[in-house]
This record gives structure tokens, sequence and C-alpha cells, in this order.
């Protein structure tokens, strides 16, 4: 991986790609929604698909020469299709945000009310926020978590359903530490005739190793992402029944996008083909014993988590106990310089702004891709502490950096 053809044409963007593909061999990707794909989905990414024009669906496209194409796509159909179980998949969405841009658009008309989880809760600017298109388009309204516990108040969703009367429910969340209840949403939706997308870009490789429940057959839709806790490369995934097929379908083209992006259809393919593999499962659940042994380990040193807890791939720490004068950016910076990188997260009943929120937010799927077990989850959750207990050290940041570094060395990523 030393891009010697675009050195030869462009030094300087070579020097920025092995720039990343040093840092991210020498810093711990602790970014909840972040992994790393293998040499395989970034061969096939960087492929001569990129130059291969595929409207339409295979067998049925608007250009010639779309054979290996179509092989590429089917293929990556016929996984997804194994992976999580569902009647119908659409593999061409370029994104999480546009998987749901395409369930919204093949049901919903403008104006039409979609019921979500508040950002600050753990929800997704896709679900309604006001600077994405959802929020302009659509009639929002939402729903909490509960302050005490940090679950989700599924009580107080079938109230606001109820008075609220949505066309859609969202479920699936993008800092939500516990496991979704989707079977409590679906009757939600169904006491007020509803539709129920369960969007599980964050989980979508636990679903798929069984480690979390599946929404597919509960919920009417299921987006997903295909670069967090799956490593199929950058991308997003519809899921649906046969009945919305031909309407999810027309959504994602010609309705939201132009042509698919063929070469991350072949990452796709290539990393469900590697998720289908049973070291697969055993990944997920390391994931998910990692998260715990992070959460079990920074709890231990007095940090509040959100939900108290996780069972899934992420925590969510609220500083605003333990470190009142401490913001989540300020961690995240402090912490970047020890070259563990993870993000400030805004926390349930936030008193700070989305840009310098209350909480860090860290993941374990990164850090368990690169072979870290316990012990090493264990340590690193000691690292996270002595920096965030002493964020003005100089000694501190440059000594946990330093060890990061060496803990890296021990886990290479690529050759
Ligand atoms: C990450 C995420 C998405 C997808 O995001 P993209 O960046 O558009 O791929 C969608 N929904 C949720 C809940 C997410 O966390």
């Amino acid at each position: 991986m030393d891009h010697e053809h675009v050195r030869e044409v462009d030094p300087a963007v070579a020097d920025a790609l092995a720039g990343e593909r040093d840092r991210q061999e020498q810093t711990l990707a602790m970014i909840a929604s972040e992994n790393h794909v293998s040499e395989a989905v970034l061969e096939a990414q960087g492929s001569v698909l990129t130059n291969k024009y595929a409207e339409g669906y295979p067998g049925s496209r608007y250009y010639a020469g779309c054979e290996y194409a179509d092989e590429v796509e089917e293929l990556a159909i016929e996984r997804a299709k194994e992976l999580w179980g569902a009647e119908h998949v659409n593999v061409q969405p370029h994104s999480g945000t546009q998987a749901n841009q395409a369930v919204y658009y093949s049901v919903l008309e403008p104006g039409d009310k979609i019921l979500s989880l508040e950002l600050n809760h753990g929800g997704h600017l896709s679900h309604g926020h006001p600077a994405n298109f959802t929020g302009q388009l659509y009639d929002v309204e939402q729903y909490e978590v509960d302050p005490e516990s940090g679950y989700i108040d599924y009580e107080g969703l079938r109230d606001t359903a109820e008075s609220f009367d949505p066309d859609i429910i969202v479920s699936g969340y993008s800092a939500y530490p516990r496991t979704v209840d989707w079977e409590e949403i679906q009757a939600a939706a169904d006491a007020v005739d509803a539709y129920h997308l369960a969007d599980i870009a964050h989980i979508t490789g636990l679903v798929a190793a069984g480690v979390h429940p599946s929404p597919v057959g509960v919920a009417d839709f299921v987006t997903g992402s295909t670069h967090k806790t799956i490593r199929a490369g950058r991308g997003g995934i519809v899921m649906c029944d046969a009945e919305f097929a031909d309407d999810v379908d027309a959504a994602v083209f010609p309705g939201g996008q132009g042509g698919p992006l063929m070469h991350n259809v072949a990452g796709k393919a290539v990393g469900f083909k590697e998720a289908l593999q049973p070291e697969f499962e055993e990944y997920a659940r390391n994931v998910v014993d990692n998260a715990e042994v992070l959460a079990e380990t920074l709890r231990e040193h007095g940090l509040s988590l959100v939900s108290g807890g996780t069972d899934n791939h992420l925590v969510l720490a609220d500083l605003r106990d333990s470190h009142p004068d401490l913001s989540g950016g300020e961690a995240e910076d402090a912490l970047a310089a020890a070259n563990i990188v993870l993000n400030g997260n805004t926390v349930p009943g936030e008193t700070r702004s989305p840009f310098d929120p209350s909480g860090i937010r860290a993941g374990t799927a990164g850090l368990t891709t690169r072979g870290f077990d316990a012990d090493a989850v264990e340590e690193v959750g000691e690292l996270i502490y002595r920096v965030v207990d002493d964020v003005d050290s100089d000694d501190v940041i440059y000594e946990v950096g330093e060890r990061v570094v060496e803990l890296c060395e021990a886990h290479p990523l690529y050759e």
C-alpha cells in the first residue's frame, strides 16, 4: 500500500494518503462508527468498477457492458440476504443517510409525520434534525430516553405516538449503548398504523452475527451502513419485505441517486463474504465483550456511563458527575493528542452545546479488528481515564501517547 501510481502523478495526495495510513496504524480508532476493512475490501473498492456506469439493477440496466457489474451486485445482494435474512435487499445506497432517504421517499409525502429519537439522546441527523432535509421536508416529533435509566422510554414513545399519530416511527441509533426492543417499537407503530423504520447503521455487524436481536421480519424497513460494525467499506443498504421491494428500488434509483458506485458495491460483496465466515461471529462477540470491559474499567474509575454500561459496541460517558469542569470536546482533544481518537458526544439532558458537549463516546469495533483482547482493552480504558483525569498534563499525554503507539505496533493493521 505505497500508492506508487498516485505518487507519480500527485505527490501531495500521496503524502496525505501515507499520512492517513500511518495515522490509522499508530492511533486507536475508537470513534464508535469507524472500523478497518481488509486489504481485500480495499482492493475491491479501488478497482476498475469505478469506471462503470450501471444505472438500474442486475439484468435490467440502462447501459451496455454491465455483465460483471451484474455479477458483483448479485453476489452482494445474495450475501446480504444470507447475513440478515431479509426478503429484499438494495445494496446501492451511497451511505446510510441515503438509505434512509430512500425509505422516506418510498412511503412518505412532504409534510408527513416522522417520530424519532431526539439527537441528544442518541438519534441521527437523518431522523428529522432541522439541519437535515428530513427536518425540513417532514413534520417531526421526537421521543427520548428515560433521564434516570438512560434506556429508551418506550412508554413515552407510545404516548407520543398516540398523540402525534406519525406516518413512520424510526428506531435505531447513533449513540445508544443498550439493546433495542424492536417488538416494543413495532407494537407502538402498529397501534397507530405507522410504518416502522429500524436504522441499524451502528449495529449492522452485531445483528448479522446474532449478538444483537434483529429487526428484520419485525420492522417494515431496515437500513444500515456497511462500514461500522461490519467491515464492507463505506456505504448503505436497505432491507424490506417483498411488498416494498419495487418502491424502495425506485426510491434509490432513479428517485434519489444516479449510477451506483459499483466499486463500493464490490467492496460490500467482499466484506459481506468475510462476514459470512464463522470467525465473524467470534469477532462480533469479542466487540461486545471488549465494550463491556471498557465500560467496567471506566466505571471503576468513577466515570458515569449513560445507562450505566453497555450491551453493544459502544460506551457513552457523561463527564458532568466526575469532571464537571471538563467538556467532551476538551477530553476529545487531549485524548487525540495521546493517540486515542474518539469523539465528544451529546448526552441525554445535555447542558452544553452540540459543538462542545458533555460526554465522550467510544467504540470497540476498530480495536477488536486489530486483535485487542480483554487485557489490552482494559489497559486502553486505564489510559483513557489517565488522560481524562489530567487533560492539562503534557507529561501524561506524552506518556499515554507513547504507550498507545506501542500497543498499536503490537497490533498492526496493514502490511
Ligand atoms: C452512521 C449512521 C447513519 C449513516 O450515516 P452515513 O454517514 O450517511 O453513512 C445512519 N443512521 C444512524 C443511526 C447512524 O448512526
